[in-house]
Formats: structure tokens, sequence, C-alpha cells
């Protein structure tokens, strides 16, 4: 039989950018007992959670929770607010913005997907300029979102979402914003009123310490606008049933009661830290990566430094190292877990990620796991990265 506590002695490092390591606390609040999901207690929990999640998205406007994973919650935000054929314009970041485009696909919407070509396209945030300039020649309008992810996990570059904001305004053009920060909400700044976002996607299990099962749409009164006429179908997505039962803090279906203890814990550690203190702790930790990455000699795979990422760390293997034997062997010496490179970038970079409940020294044992392990695999390194990083940490 599989064991699934069958682990080495000592702790296991995860390091992928997501699922990140849920605290005890987090873990201890989701065992407590199940209560009755329309029962008084529960609406309590309810409305608390909804309203401090529109403090982690900085919105005024609702925010939606789902029991799904983050791609659930990709799938609400585009059902919920367009009609089959609608013309969508997204953004080659990399993986994670292909795979939206994909499913955007799947639903019938029709796809544009802007970027830089090739593979070097995976090394740069969103050009807003492109978007600006396609939005001018739709004069007739046909566009009716511009879809961008916010921190692309699949190579460590954010994006400058109020750079598209400000592209789609000089355009003069009425299409809705949509940002996936399923990966940087709760670790790297995210203002999705003041940054004039209709529709932000999120999920549980990476800034937010949570185990996955957690998916989020915070909205804007365009958003919900739009939702009044969007002809996809949906049911089990639909935001309208959602937002009538949360007012009282309940929901039309079976929430998950213990995810959501443990969101209620995690928001008090958050919130009790400050979001500011939070997203200057992962700057911080995130230069200290990068630090090590030079020491070693190699490079980090986001080459605008306007845009690295403070949640994660690609690092480009060098030529001839297949990164995944390089992350198995790290993996069996050392029980530490590392992201593989996805889709262009596969077998080229590993992903080190320092995201949510992520300190000094749990960064350093990453970072020399990450050393022994390239020693070992016959590497040379031109220095130490771990005491380039003790150094930028003291
Ligand atoms: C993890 C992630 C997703 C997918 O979320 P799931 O929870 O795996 O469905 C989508 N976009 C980004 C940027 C992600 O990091």
């Amino acid at each position: 039989m599989l064991k699934l506590d069958n682990h080495p002695s000592g702790r296991h490092f995860l390091h992928i950018p997501g699922p990140s390591p849920a605290p005890a606390r987090v873990l201890r609040a989701i065992s407590f007992q199940t209560i009755d999901h329309r029962g008084p207690e529960f609406g309590q929990l309810g409305l608390k959670l909804l309203a401090d999640m529109q403090k982690i998205f900085k919105t005024k406007h609702p925010v939606i929770i789902y029991p799904s994973s983050g791609t659930g919650a990709w799938e609400a935000a585009l059902v919920n607010t367009l009609s089959a054929g609608d013309h969508v314009l997204m953004y080659e970041t990399g993986q994670f913005a292909t795979l939206w485009q994909k499913l955007a696909d799947r639903l019938g919407i029709k796809t544009e997907f802007l970027g830089k070509p090739g593979a070097e396209g995976w090394r740069y945030g969103v050009d807003a300029a492109m978007i600006e300039e396609r939005l001018k020649a739709d004069t007739s309008h046909q566009i009716k979102a511009v879809c961008v992810v916010h921190n692309e996990t699949s190579t460590g570059v954010t994006s400058n979402i109020a750079a598209v904001r400000k592209a789609i305004d000089a355009a003069k053009h009425p299409a809705l914003l949509m940002v996936d920060t399923i990966s940087g909400l709760a670790s790297a700044d995210y203002r999705h009123d003041e940054w004039g976002v209709d529709v932000t996607v999120s999920g549980s299990q990476k800034g937010l310490m949570l185990p996955p099962g957690l998916g989020f749409n915070a909205l804007s009164p365009k958003a919900l606008e739009a939702n009044k006429t969007a002809k996809l179908p949906k049911a089990f997505w639909a935001w309208d049933e959602i937002l009538e039962s949360n007012k009282t803090g309940y929901w039309p279906t079976t929430p998950s009661t213990n995810l959501l203890y443990g969101l209620h814990e995690a928001l008090d550690m958050i919130l009790t830290e400050g979001l500011d203190n939070v997203f200057a702790r992962h700057q911080r930790l995130a230069k200290a990566c990068r630090a090590a990455v030079e020491a070693w000699g190699l490079e980090v795979q986001c080459k605008d430094p306007a845009v690295y990422s403070p949640v994660l760390t690609g690092v480009v293997t060098p030529e001839g190292v297949d990164a995944d034997k390089l992350r198995k062997l790290i993996h069996e010496r050392y029980n530490l877990s590392l992201g593989t490179g996805l889709g262009k970038v596969k077998g080229k970079m590993f992903r080190v990620g320092h995201l949510g409940d992520c300190n000094e020294l749990a960064l350093l044992g990453a970072l020399s796991g990450c050393e022994m392990g390239m020693k070992a695999f016959g590497i040379k390194l031109k220095g130490s990265g771990v005491v380039a990083a003790q150094d930028l940490l003291l």
C-alpha cells in the first residue's frame, strides 16, 4: 500500500512554486471538526473570510471563493463574462498563459495570442505597447477581453498590470481586463481596484499558504455588468447564485469547510504580519536567491530586472545539463523538491519557489540543496551561491 507519511527523517523541503508549504497553524485549523455549512456559526466565518479576501485583493467589490483549483477559477472568469465566439486577446508569457489560452479555446472563445516569438519571449513580461497597438487597430471593438498572467509561474517573470490597464485606456477600448495572479496573490504586490482589473483569478496553494483546493475570482462592477449578458454555459461556476448566498456568509453548494478554516488562519497570519511586510519579505528572499544564481555563474530565466518575480526564481542550467536529471538527483539525495521546466523550457531550467511561508533559513536550506546537487552532478560553479545569499540576508 502507498504510505503517504513514508518520508525520510527531517523536514521535506517543498520549494516548488506551489503548492507551497502549509504552516502548522494552518494545518491544525484544517483538522478542526467539520461543522454544518448551513448552521449559525458558518455564516460568521463566511462573512469574515469574504471581507478579508477583499483586503488581500485590495478591492471593495465582491470576491468569489470556489472549492476548486486555480484552473476552475480561470474557467469561471471566462464563462461568467463572455459568450461563444467572443474574441479575446491573451498574452504568451509562459506555460500558464498558454494553458489559459488552451482552456479558453476549448470553451469556444476565439483567442488571439500575442507575444514575442520563441522561447526567448518566455524571459520577459507582457509588453503593454503591443496590447495598446492591437487594441487601437480593433476600431469595431471585436475584442471583448484582454487576459494576462501577473506572476508567470513557469518562468519567474511578473507583468506590469498597471501598464496593461494604461494601454487599454490609451486605446480607449472597452475590453475587460482579466488577470491570473494564482501564484502571485499574498506574496507579490497586487491591487485589483487600483489597477482597474475586471476579474482577478487566484488559488489557495501558492502565496496563501493553503493546500490546493480553493479558487478565487475578484470582480469589478464592469465584470458584473458583463455577467448579465454573457452566454457561455455555466451552472456550478455561475456568480449570481453564489453572490446571493454570500450576502449572509453562505454558499449555494457545500463549501470546502475545512479549507476555509485554513484560509481563516492563513489570512490571520498574513494580515497580522501586514501585506507590505509580506511583500518586502518576498522581495528580499527573491533578491537573495538571485544573488546565489549569480554567484554560481548561472543565469536567471527572467531577463528584465524590472519584473523579477518575488515568488520564485527560474534558474537556467548550463548547456548540456538536463535540468530534470539534476532535479531528480537533488530530490533523492536531499529531500528537496524543485520546480521543473515546463513547455518551451523543459529540461533547460529549474525553479526555486520562495513563496508563502518562507524565511531566510528555509531559502538557505533550499539553496544549499541546489548547490550540493549541482556539484554532485558535475556542474562547475563559479562560486558559492549559499554564501552570497547569506551575505545578502545578514
Ligand atoms: C498554479 C497555476 C495555475 C493553475 O492552477 P491549478 O491550481 O493547478 O489549477 C494557473 N496559473 C498560474 C499562474 C499558476 O501558478
